[in-house]
């Protein structure tokens, strides 16, 4: 029974379009690729590593039938944990942060998952953090089992075996820039090391919001003296370092801000008609903001990474109630 399952829920994930942009072409001078994630069916790339870390510990019997996979998560692996264990007979027990939007929370309680909202998703070290909450319940319950997305190597090895080979197929081997958010690093981190063992020359950028430390960590291998709050960009930013972060194929990583996103994420959406999600749209400030430091040429091909889609973000996004002035003010901004 179980084993039919997985075949279905498998058949499912994955092997999403790669979409070309002639907006984001014409306006960088390049080709640009989309690789659009919320074809999953838990609308988000999240649900690659959910599947892994679930089979894995199916596999390894650290659950019993009908236990409890608990998660820490912004939202989106809350999400794939939820609706592949109960297609599975199990429950899901999810911590989210109170950043998480309200159309994750109401799809994680549509899902059947048993929330629980917490402070913040500082890491381990947090009392009111979503990681160390979960890691004590699971402690507290003999048959639920934490998945740890932050330290699973099953998160990275998900990007690895999937997301990776199909972006090289898509590009027929051909890509040669590679730009993601990072949250727990897992979809850089595996993405980046299937790609740049193709081809050592592809460009793998990582991109996180102002105040996150990864940068720093990237450039200096260690930590900053002082973390600061960092701009709340759903999905993305730390303030520590996550087991599942590997900085050996990342070679460089951008900072946004919460202000150029949403700024970016609503002309995209008046341009082309598409709602970019949180972090995918902080992947399109980026190239807004660095375009003239990035060497793109006529010939390469670029794939940006959304993980999710706009729709899970409306009342914060897309929402002129909450409008933010943008801080970019040339004339000929975001005009795609
Ligand atoms: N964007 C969104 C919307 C996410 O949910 C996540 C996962 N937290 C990320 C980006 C970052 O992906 P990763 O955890 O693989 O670094």
């Amino acid at each position: 029974m179980i084993k039919k399952d997985n075949i279905l829920i498998s058949k499912f994930i994955g092997n999403t379009p790669l979409r070309r942009c002639d907006a984001l072409s014409t306006r960088y001078h390049t080709n640009i690729f989309i690789k659009e994630e919320f074809h999953n069916p838990g609308m988000s790339a999240k649900d690659r590593p959910a599947l892994f870390m679930i089979k894995d510990a199916i596999a390894k019997n650290k659950i019993k039938p009908g236990g409890i996979f608990v998660e820490a998560s912004s939202g989106n692996t809350g999400l794939g944990i939820t609706l592949i264990a109960k297609k599975l007979g199990y429950c899901a027990k999810i911590f989210v942060s109170q950043s998480c939007s309200q159309e994750k929370i109401d799809l994680l309680t549509k899902a059947g998952a048993y929330i629980e909202i917490c402070e913040n998703s500082n890491g381990l070290h947090d009392f009111n953090s979503t990681q160390f909450r979960a890691q004590s319940f699971a402690s507290d319950h003999p048959n639920a089992y934490f998945t740890n997305q932050y330290y699973n190597s099953q998160n990275i090895r998900a990007h690895y075996k999937t997301t990776g080979p199909e972006i090289w197929e898509q590009t027929e081997g051909n890509i040669t820039h590679f730009i993601a958010g990072i949250g727990t690093g897992g979809t850089i981190s595996g993405t980046g090391r299937f790609l740049k063992e193709q081809h050592s020359k592809i460009k793998v950028w990582g991109v996180e919001p102002r105040g996150s430390i990864l940068s720093h960590f990237l450039q200096h291998r260690t930590l900053p003296d002082q973390t600061v709050a960092f701009d709340q960009i759903e999905g993305i930013g730390r303030n520590f370092i996550p087991g599942s972060f590997d900085a050996a194929y990342i070679d460089h990583i951008f900072q946004v801000d919460y202000q150029e996103t949403k700024h970016i994420a609503n002309e995209y959406y008046t341009q082309t008609g598409f709602t970019a999600g949180f972090s995918s749209a902080a992947v399109l400030a980026s190239l807004e903001r660095y375009r003239d430091r990035i060497p793109l040429t006529k010939t390469d091909i670029v794939v940006l990474f959304f993980p999710d889609h706009g729709s899970r973000y409306m009342s914060k996004l897309y929402n002129e109630r909450v409008h933010h002035p943008s801080p970019l003010q040339t004339s000929d901004h975001f005009n795609f």
